[in-house]
């Protein structure tokens, strides 16, 4: 257009054309895209912002899924990936000294490290726990829980968010999967001893792995009962099976060691991802020495385990920066206390507007449901979450200028990049976006 400006003219919409003639839905990871939100294009991001390529700026607590506990381009963290990348790329032979120092140093941290393997991406974690503690057992079953995901591969992908017609039941997240390997996932309620006790009388002989997030944070916040974690940890060892701690989400963002640490259970195989190097692709498995050497670094060994980026220099140099950061700061002590003054301050704006709702999360996390009936303890209670007050009310934040991922169930996460200022106007925010919904 020649004359006047419209809003077809804005770069974000024409990027978000663009995008989605040639990138199938627009982007290039599922919940990237989201309902009335369709011409958000990403420019910049630091600290506790990100702006788009019209300019608007957002305090962001999406982060991500999770990655930058430090804030994003956190400055140490990206000078030692300037400063990797003057020195070497990639060879894909032998090992590099960082390699080294970070496997040290995820043994050192996480209780049940003794040895600890790098992929790119936390799937590919959950995908060689699942394969090693079948080549270890020689079973076939997995037994995975309603509301937890693990990544996108076949065997567990699904039950993650179901409807209530499909609890209960198998659920895929998605067609193409061969039924035989749905078959050979069980799917249990979060938190229920008794179903675990069941499933273990039943079929104890033929499971390989039992995976959990010990805090299923993809369904928000459920925090997990300590006798269930317990009862995991009982039956996995009375039956001969793998427990496989997914903290791809709780590790290194709510303590060093993880869940485990806090739990003080100890898992057989521990996954983890995400907050390891600050938003660069870093997945990894530890666990028990013997598990982890069934995997081959040499043809014939029970376990096969490959990646051409696996230990990539630059993501290796992030992830020695971020968690030398974690060990010297007090991020921990700053993101906790950032998240109970969300907590408090977002249940007393939704107590005074008179609207139902269970405030949550752990540490930096957090989630505001819109449910009566107090803190749910599985995901059967998350359906009475009001999902148009939930979903609604992050759109109408989105236009104060603060982020959180408007689709249902979805976490928030603080970084050690926002402030109180930050917390407080998250807080103000809210009581005009909750306003808006409500005279909607
Ligand atoms: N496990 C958990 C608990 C996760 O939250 C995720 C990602 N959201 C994954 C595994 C998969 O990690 P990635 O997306 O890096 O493959």
């Amino acid at each position: 257009t020649s004359a006047g400006s419209t809003v077809e003219d804005a770069p974000a919409t024409r990027f978000a054309r663009r995008a989605r003639a040639v990138i199938p839905g627009g982007v290039n990871s599922g919940q990237r895209s989201v309902p009335g939100l369709t011409d958000l294009v990403i420019t910049r991001a630091d600290g506790a912002r990100f702006w788009d390529a019209d300019g608007r700026e957002f305090v962001d607590y999406h982060a991500a899924f999770g990655p930058p506990l430090l804030g994003h381009n956190d400055p140490e963290v990206a000078a030692a990936v300037a400063e990797a990348g003057r020195h070497a790329d990639l060879c894909g032979v032998g090992v590099t000294p960082g390699e080294v120092e970070l496997a040290e140093t995820l043994a050192e941290l996480v209780p049940s490290v003794e040895k600890v393997l790098l992929t790119s991406t936390g799937s590919e974690a959950t995908f060689h726990a699942l394969r090693v503690a079948r080549a270890a057992t020689g079973r076939r079953l997995v037994v995975k829980f309603q509301g937890c995901y693990h990544g996108w591969h076949d065997s567990v992908s699904l039950n993650v968010i179901s409807a209530a017609d499909r609890v209960g039941g198998k659920d895929p997240i998605s067609t193409g999967i061969l039924p035989e390997v749905l078959d050979a996932t069980l799917v249990l309620p979060f938190n229920d001893v008794t179903a675990v006790r069941r499933t273990f009388a039943e079929h104890g002989a033929d499971i390989a792995a039992v995976i959990v997030e010990p805090v299923p944070h993809n369904v928000g916040c459920l925090l997990p009962e300590q006798d269930f974690l317990q009862a995991l940890r009982d039956e996995t060892t009375r039956h001969g099976a793998v427990l496989v701690f997914d903290e791809v989400i709780t590790g290194f963002r709510h303590a060093l060691g993880g869940w485990q640490s806090i739990s003080g259970i100890t898992p057989d195989l521990t996954t983890m991802g995400k907050a390891i190097a600050n938003g660069y692709p870093v997945g990894a498995i530890g666990g028990r020495a013997d598990l982890m050497d069934l995997f081959s670094t040499r043809p014939g060994a029970p376990a096969f385990f490959a990646g051409t980026y696996n230990g990539h220099p630059a993501v290796v140099a992030a992830a020695l920066a971020t968690l030398a950061k974690l060990r010297r700061e007090p991020v921990h002590e700053h993101v906790f206390a950032l998240g109970d003054r969300i907590r408090a301050g977002l249940a007393e704006v939704f107590a005074e507007l008179g609207v139902p709702s269970v405030v949550t999360g752990y540490g930096s996390v957090f989630v505001s449901y819109f449910m009566t009936g107090g803190v749910p303890r599985g995901y059967d209670d998350l359906l009475r979450n009001d999902v148009s007050m939930f979903v609604g009310y992050r759109r109408r934040l989105i236009g104060h200028g603060v982020f959180e991922l408007p689709l249902n169930l979805k976490r928030s996460h603080v970084s050690y990049a926002h402030t109180e200022a930050d917390a407080d106007r998250l807080v103000e925010a809210t009581r005009a976006a909750v306003k808006e919904t409500l005279a909607s």
